[in-house]
């Protein structure tokens, strides 16, 4: 099963594709990671990425694609995956699509979680994430257990440089722009499908669950 996670940042797609590849056994991809991690080693990629993530702005089509494409190459992707933040951009799309396509494979699902934007700043400002492993909270939604640390791995949380206020702002101008027109690109795929992000967390899941089955 392949399926994409549409939405604002932070809308709560992440959260969700982590609850989709934990329950359907299948790689959670998200691309703001990769560009993390990559950030965290010190790597050329990372310091390239930096430049544009701490503006809240997109890292090159040309760039992100190669990085998407040789993740899921990968053989832990056979049966499935869940992208999430990948596509942004008709081009992304686009290129997915073809490559899908070479291989007879196309995209099963693209779950849109629907956040207006006036929620969208609060919760962001909210948001606390794991460095170490990329796990993500909440301060007033989903709480770690220990104040300030990851109930995952217990390393210290962080509000992320792009999870700052003026950088929120500019990242949902560029939602609109560029990513938003991939709620169109997939309903006429016949892949989209819309669920309410402004329910509780588990709602949002158990309205994901009844349309992946
Ligand atoms: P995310 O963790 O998905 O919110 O991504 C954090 C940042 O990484 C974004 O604001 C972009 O700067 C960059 N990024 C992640 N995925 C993509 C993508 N598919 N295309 C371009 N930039 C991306």
């Amino acid at each position: 099963m392949k399926i994409i996670m549409l939405g604002a940042p932070g809308a709560g797609k992440g959260t969700q594709a982590i609850k989709i590849a934990e329950k359907y056994g299948i790689p959670h991809v998200s691309t703001g990671d990769i560009f993390r991690a990559n950030i965290k080693n010190n790597t050329p990629l990372g310091a390239e990425a930096k430049k544009y993530m701490d503006e809240g702005k997109l890292v090159p089509d040309e760039l992100t694609v190669r990085i998407l494409l040789d993740r899921v190459a990968k053989d832990d992707c056979k049966n499935g995956y869940v992208l999430d933040g990948f596509p942004r951009t008709i081009v992304q799309a686009d290129v997915l699509k073809e490559e899908l396509t070479k291989l007879g494979e196309k995209i099963d699902y693209a779950i849109n979680v629907d956040v207006p934007d006036e929620n969208i700043v609060r919760r962001m400002s909210g948001r606390r994430s794991c460095l170490n492993c990329g796990a993500t909270y909440h301060i007033e939604h989903i709480p770690p257990k220990k104040e300030g640390i990851c109930d995952q791995c217990g390393s210290p949380l962080t509000q992320r440089d792009d999870d700052k206020e003026e950088t929120v702002k500019n990242r949902l101008k560029v939602y609109h722009e560029q990513t938003q027109p991939l709620i169109d690109y997939y309903e006429k795929e016949g892949a989209l499908k819309n669920v309410d992000g402004t329910k509780p967390m588990e709602e949002v899941f158990a309205d994901i669950i009844a349309i992946l089955g």
